[in-house]
């Protein structure tokens, strides 16, 4: 097992100063790390006590709560240890020196991560979902990374390449005795089998991309004619001032973009310059770009003043600005004044129905990343040979090949060039 012998520790609270900074510490060194910082007492494992600890010239570094958390049954299955010191740079630095003094090295972003998945105790997907629970910022986006943390989505992989490993035996047993007399229900079994995993796993891919979405956050775009309200609007949507608000037309050149949360779901913002010809150079590259990202949107706003025309792009919710003024147009969804606030609330809950509509998923859980969906779909397609082909041998090698496209996920095989991409990821100290 690679790098089994360094002892790692990193500060696993955030950075910066605080009350307390969690020291995390993993590896054979601990015990011995522990005691020697504390005064030569290893603490009881995993009880909560109080220790001065002390530098090598025994100088006093902390008063600190300390736990021994021997292996295997830890975060990383090694040996750990965690320090809870005053949070401030001077004690850190003064423990991360003694540590290295010691023998220990600071870890590596994801170490800790890395060898819980080394070690067993944790597959791949849930070591993502560890990583998107942290980055989580909104709950909806916390739950889904909860339930795969919980393992549902490892477990459904898993099953499929169970199975797939049952029909990679009878087609084996197919191969090997050709002239006995193999009952024909193996043959008939096997096709079923395949059948109805290649439908399910069809269905998994065929999710409108929910659970990525989700992950990553959706994006809007909002459209229309210079100075109807573009800019207003997203600002009195986001609650603060990132747009130009000019009454100039054509002030918004490229793309704005701002973060809000709609019904649980990160959404960018996009504010596309406005939509209308122009003879300057720069602007044009603006309304490119608008009608660019406004095509790419998971939902397009369409906006207009009342007098001006909505743009000539498909929309899915038609909004007239300006109702202040008196005025709206006909084929509006909804009337709003991003002067007053007059329908912003109203506004608010469309477009929250609209990001929950686009993320969630009745059932089962959605796939959330594209690595899973790319290893899916490889999986699929040798499926689908397997179906065709009708030599015995090929379809061994494309069931087999199957087989490893799902491992890859959960990373029960074939996985050493994906933990660098992976663990890279993560922060310092998970
Ligand atoms: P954009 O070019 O579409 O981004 O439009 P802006 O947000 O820059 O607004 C253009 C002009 O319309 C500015 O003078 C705004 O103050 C004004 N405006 C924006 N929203 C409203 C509104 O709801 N009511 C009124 N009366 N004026 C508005």
């Amino acid at each position: 097992m690679e790098q089994a012998e360094d002892t790692i520790f990193a500060i696993a609270s955030g950075a910066g100063r605080a009350a307390i900074a969690v020291m995390r510490l993993s590896g054979p060194l601990c015990q011995v790390a522990l005691a020697t910082l504390s005064g030569g007492v290893v603490p009881p494992p995993r009880r909560a006590v109080l220790r001065r600890l002390r530098d090598a010239a025994g100088a006093v570094l902390d008063h600190a709560m300390v736990l021994w958390l021997p292996g295997p049954g830890t975060y990383s299955g090694e040996d750990s240890a965690e320090l809870f010191l005053h949070g401030g740079r001077a004690v850190t630095d003064g423990v991360a020196m003694a540590l290295v003094g010691l023998g220990l090295r600071p870890a590596e972003p994801g170490e800790f991560s890395r060898r819980a998945f080394l070690n067993g105790r944790m597959d791949l997907v849930e070591a993502e979902a560890v990583h998107d629970l942290i980055a989580a910022e909104t709950e909806a986006q916390r739950r889904q990374a909860l339930r795969q943390l919980d393992g549902e989505l490892g477990r459904l992989y898993r099953a499929w390449s169970d199975r797939l490993r049952s029909m990679l035996a009878q087609q084996e047993a197919l191969i090997d005795f050709p002239d006995e007399d193999l009952p024909p229900e193996v043959e008939a079994a096997l096709e079923a089998s395949l059948a109805s995993l290649r439908s399910e796993i069809a269905e998994h891919l065929d999710d409108a991309r929910r659970g990525e979405k989700l992950r990553e956050g959706l994006v809007f775009a909002i459209a229309g004619l210079p100075n109807v309200g573009k800019s207003s609007l997203i600002n009195a949507l986001a609650g603060r001032d990132v747009a130009i608000v000019s009454a100039t037309p054509g002030t918004t050149r490229d793309a704005l973009e701002t973060r809000v949360v709609f019904g649980g779901v990160p959404v960018t913002l996009v504010d596309t310059a406005g939509l209308r010809d122009t003879a300057d150079a720069i602007e044009a590259e603006g309304v490119r770009r608008a009608l660019q990202r406004a095509e790419d949107a998971d939902l397009v706003i369409a906006v207009s003043d009342g007098t001006a025309p909505f743009p000539g792009v498909a929309a899915s919710i038609r909004v007239t600005n300006k109702s202040d003024l008196g005025r709206a147009a006909a084929s509006a969804t909804i009337a709003v004044s991003a002067l007053t606030g007059a329908g912003l609330d109203a506004l608010r809950e469309r477009l929250s129905e609209a990001a929950r509509a686009l993320t969630e998923s009745a059932g089962p859980l959605p796939l959330t990343r594209a690595r899973h969906r790319a290893a899916l779909q490889e999986a699929k397609a040798r499926l689908d040979a397997a179906a065709e082909t009708t030599l015995p041998e090929l379809r061994g090698e494309d069931l087999r090949l199957a087989l490893r496209a799902i491992g890859r996920i959960t990373g029960h095989v074939g996985v050493e060039d994906i933990l660098d991409t992976l663990f890279g990821q993560f922060c310092i100290g998970k």
